[in-house]
């Protein structure tokens, strides 16, 4: 097994290839910028628990030359993050196929994974850091401040001032809460377990000060609250004992969350009654007993929430699982609260709306700016994408390659795709632009807890859906596919696929970019169509979708 480098992992930039075409080079950066931007990049830990780029770093090495020497019509299998053969395509092909953690549905459980993966013999792929297009914490700053803005709609009369917010988790996308209720003007305490993950998130400037006691903590949440000032306060604690805590007192939040990575409850999510370090040894010197522990905490956890939403707090699950965890350990009430995607963010999805991003291979900041205003030329009557756009381009920090993301629905996605195709084509890009999505998006991904939670035809374990999506964007040309088991909720609990598809500024990839980006999000529309949305089956309509059901 090789060693992890000394150095640490930078994607290329400029314009000098390292392999044989910008199709291999996009893969090839993005995978290296996956570790850019990654939590715990030597141990090639992305995100979200034990989400990682690669199965080792022999594999990750592997990869990298396997591309290096990969011509424009082979395409390379990876088998849950290990690189294991080449074979002959076309030019149409992706360059890149990729099938992370899964498993036949009986053995679909995370003591059976972990076996496995204790054999070597597969590799848990998050979303987007198996399947490299992760770009940082921007992957779900738009979803989660238009989670926070919608929520200050429909409570609070369109701002957060004034008002508290508790949430769990300060890692990669967990901290990218307080940051947002931030913008939306609120004051939050998140709660995290593990001060070096604070020092990271105090260092990139999504929460403002540390505190280590909860009452000194609630007492100055207040304060701020009282003057009216935006803040974000870490408690360094453990969430379910930190919630349970407060609740005994009496104090009050308006609005409960938590994004712990409880989809994990061996390598993401922490039990309570005990520090970090006491936490970590256990985890090492008896795994059963920590599984057991961490699940009693959930139950302590999701009980707390569930009191909250009893005294009026705005409380939902933010796509961690932890619900079901706590109905697993037999908490009959769990699913008293509802998860975010039904709560907020389904309407959308029926739109074939979705975390759109691109990602300027360049490296260069200039690149960016100009596909930014481009996007407002042409999107500038899109009220929430252009606000979303001005925001993240003075507030978003460049993490990695520089890239935007921004929610855009059918129609929209395959029109920017071909802006970026002529800009590159014209040279007023100085580099090729990677396109790509999250997973969490309008048609590749079936999750019962939580993008496919109560579905209106009862259809939420349906998983036919995200594979048909796959099959889609490889028969319309997408540079690279992935397909999960696991994302967000943990092993067993979701299936989903991920894809990247490049604007060269070539005739070839136009074609591929308006064939890849309609089918992707257009098969959000047909789903929730099928599933009897009414959003939905107008907009298949009005946009000339062929449904054999609605002709
Ligand atoms: P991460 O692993 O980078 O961060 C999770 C953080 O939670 C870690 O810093 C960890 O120390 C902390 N933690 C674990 N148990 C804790 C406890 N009991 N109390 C306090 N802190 C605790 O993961 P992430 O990328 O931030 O993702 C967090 C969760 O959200 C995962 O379950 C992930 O699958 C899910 N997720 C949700 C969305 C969404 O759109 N809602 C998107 C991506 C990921």
């Amino acid at each position: 097994m090789r060693l992890p480098p000394n150095e640490r992992i930078l994607a290329p930039r400029g314009l000098e290839l390292n392999t044989k075409g910008w199709q291999q080079e996009t893969p090839f950066r993005l995978l290296m910028n996956n570790l850019e931007v990654a939590e715990k990049p030597r141990e090639l830990i992305v995100y979200g628990g034990r989400g990682k780029a690669a199965r080792n770093w022999e594999s990750y090495f592997q990869i990298l030359e396997s591309l290096r020497n990969l011509e424009g019509d082979e395409t390379l299998i990876v088998q849950s993050g290990k690189p294991v053969a080449v074979w002959q395509t076309n030019e149409w092909a992706p360059r890149v196929l990729i099938s992370n953690a899964m498993l036949v549905p009986y053995w679909s459980t995370l003591e059976h994974f972990n076996e496995l993966e204790a054999k070597g013999l597969t590799m848990y792929g998050q979303m987007t850091a198996g399947s490299w297009c992760n770009i940082g914490s921007q992957g779900i700053v738009q979803g989660t401040y238009e989670t926070f803005a919608t929520i200050a709609k429909m409570k609070f009369g369109g701002t957060l001032k004034g008002r508290i917010s508790i949430t769990g988790g300060l890692g990669m996308f967990s901290g990218i809460m307080p940051h947002c209720i931030t913008l939306n003007g609120g004051v939050s305490i998140g709660v995290e377990i593990d001060p070096e993950r604070i020092a990271r998130r105090i260092e990139l400037g999504f929460v403002h000060e540390q505190v280590d006691n909860a009452d000194e903590a609630y007492r100055r949440a207040q304060e701020y609250a009282a003057r009216g000032e935006a803040r974000a306060i870490a408690l360094l604690g453990n969430i379910a004992d930190v919630l349970d805590y407060y609740l005994e007192k009496g104090n009050h939040f308006d609005i409960v969350t938590d994004q712990s990575s409880a989809h994990d409850m061996l390598e993401g999510y922490v039990p309570g009654g005990m520090t970090y370090p006491e936490a970590l040894a256990l985890r090492r010197s008896d795994p059963t007993d920590y599984i057991r522990r961490a699940r009693e905490t959930s139950v302590k956890q999701v009980k707390a929430m569930v009191g909250y939403q009893r005294r009026g707090a705005m409380v939902f699950d933010y796509g961690n699982n932890v619900r079901q965890e706590a109905l697993n350990a037999g908490y009959k009430d769990a699913f008293a609260f509802p998860g975010f995607v039904e709560a907020f963010i389904r309407p959308l999805f029926c739109e074939g709306r979705g975390p759109f991003r691109w990602i300027c291979l360049s490296g260069e900041e200039s690149d960016l700016r100009k596909t930014e205003a481009a996007a407002l030329h042409e999107f500038g009557d899109d009220e929430v994408f252009a606000n979303w756009i001005k925001l993240a381009s003075k507030h978003q920090p460049i993490e990695g390659l520089p890239a935007r993301l921004g929610y855009l629905g059918f129609g929209q996605r395959a029109h920017f795709g071909l802006v970026l195709n002529e800009m590159v084509r014209s040279g007023e890009l100085k580099g090729p632009v990677a396109i790509s999505r999250d997973h969490l998006d309008t048609g590749s991904v079936a999750s019962p807890n939580r993008e496919t939670e109560r579905m209106l035809d009862g259809s939420d374990a349906v998983a036919d859906w995200p594979i048909l999506n796959a099959m889609l964007n490889v028969a319309c040309g997408a540079t690279y596919v992935a397909m999960h088991n696991g994302g967000g909720v943990g092993i067993g609990y979701s299936t989903h696929s991920g894809v990247v598809v490049l604007a060269d500024g070539t005739d070839l990839g136009a074609k591929k970019v308006e064939r890849c980006l309609t089918v992707d999000c257009g098969m959000g529309v047909v789903r929730h169509a099928d599933a009897g949305y009414d959003i939905a089956i107008r907009t298949a309509k009005a946009k000339g979708i062929r449904m054999p059901m609605l002709a």
